[in-house]
């Protein structure tokens, strides 16, 4: 079976929560596992991130908060997880988080995902889910793909039951990831990260910073849409139906859409492969 989530980030404004409250209505339609929700490395989305995550709760639909470690303090950490566990909550998304540039990981008593994955176990037992990242193009930050491939594996070890991938343009990275990890010893499910194409600026910005490659080809096919917003999002919802339809058909467990706080491009594309 395929599985399917979807993916919000906190909004600012209470007019801008109503409006994720209707898209996640919307989204719910597809009967996705679970909806995850991010959260700003140090905290800065703490009260936001967990208001829309009982939001999403009391719905009746089950909700993931992501819990980065990086500039959290163990106290705060574990007072957040007594809370998601209060609340019934029982999926996260473990991560390290970035800091904003300049604040280094030194002052942080956890500094890597494989130790919130740890410290979780520890505090909580296998109360919750657990769901980490993982980068079929390489981390940027690491020093090589060897390293952080043994990094994934050490997160695994940790007590992860399950990965989600940083979003990526070529299924083969995917599968070559799925592949070395594989010969590893790592057998947990890990699902691709799947970004919609809606703004050619906005994703080419994004994709710089996040380390995921937009190919040469859509790249210039999106320049060469310009303002043309229908082109562009046409031409993105096809050539992601094309990825997603590849990736399930190579065994991908299922998709995690990174949704932009959007109902419809997600929609689209799954929609395409029902
Ligand atoms: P880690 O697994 O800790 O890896 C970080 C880097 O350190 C890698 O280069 C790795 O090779 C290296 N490394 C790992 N362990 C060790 C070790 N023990 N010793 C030395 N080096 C090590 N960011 C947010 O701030 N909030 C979010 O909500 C959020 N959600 C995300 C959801 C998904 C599905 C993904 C893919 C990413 C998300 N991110 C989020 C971004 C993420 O926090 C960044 O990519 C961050 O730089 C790395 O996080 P990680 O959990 O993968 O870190």
């Amino acid at each position: 079976m395929t599985t399917l989530s979807f993916e919000f980030f906190p909004t600012k404004t209470d007019a801008g929560t109503q409006k994720l409250l209707r898209v996640r209505d919307q989204l719910a339609n597809a009967n996705p596992e679970f909806f995850s929700v991010t959260y700003g490395a140090g905290g800065s989305t703490r009260d936001r991130t967990l208001a829309i995550v009982e939001g999403i709760q009391q719905q009746g639909m089950a909700a993931a908060p992501h819990l980065s470690c990086v500039g959290d303090s163990i106290s705060e950490l574990r007072d957040l997880l007594h809370i998601y566990k209060g609340i019934g909550i029982r999926r996260l998304v473990a991560l390290r988080g970035d800091l904003p540039s300049g604040a280094g990981l030194a002052s942080s008593e956890l500094r890597y995902a494989n130790e919130l994955v740890e410290f979780i176990r520890k505090e909580t037992g296998d109360w919750f889910t657990l769901e980490v990242a993982a980068y079929p193009e390489k981390h940027p930050q690491a020093s090589s793909f060897e390293d952080d491939l043994k990094h994934f594996v050490r997160k695994v070890e940790a007590g992860a039951d399950s990965a989600i991938t940083q979003y990526f343009y070529n299924a083969d990275s995917y599968f070559w990831f799925v592949d070395r990890v594989r010969a590893m010893g790592i057998t947990i499910p890990i699902v691709p990260g799947i970004m919609p194409i809606t703004n050619y600026t906005k994703l080419a910005r994004f994709s710089d910073s996040c380390g995921a490659e937009l190919p040469r080809w859509i790249r210039k096919q999106l320049e060469a849409y310009g303002d043309d917003t229908d082109s562009i999002q046409q031409f993105g919802t096809d050539v992601v139906t094309t990825m997603c339809e590849r990736l399930l058909a190579g065994g991908a467990p299922g998709l995690h859409f990174y949704t932009l706080n959007q109902a419809e491009p997600s929609l689209k594309v799954w929609d395409n492969l029902l």
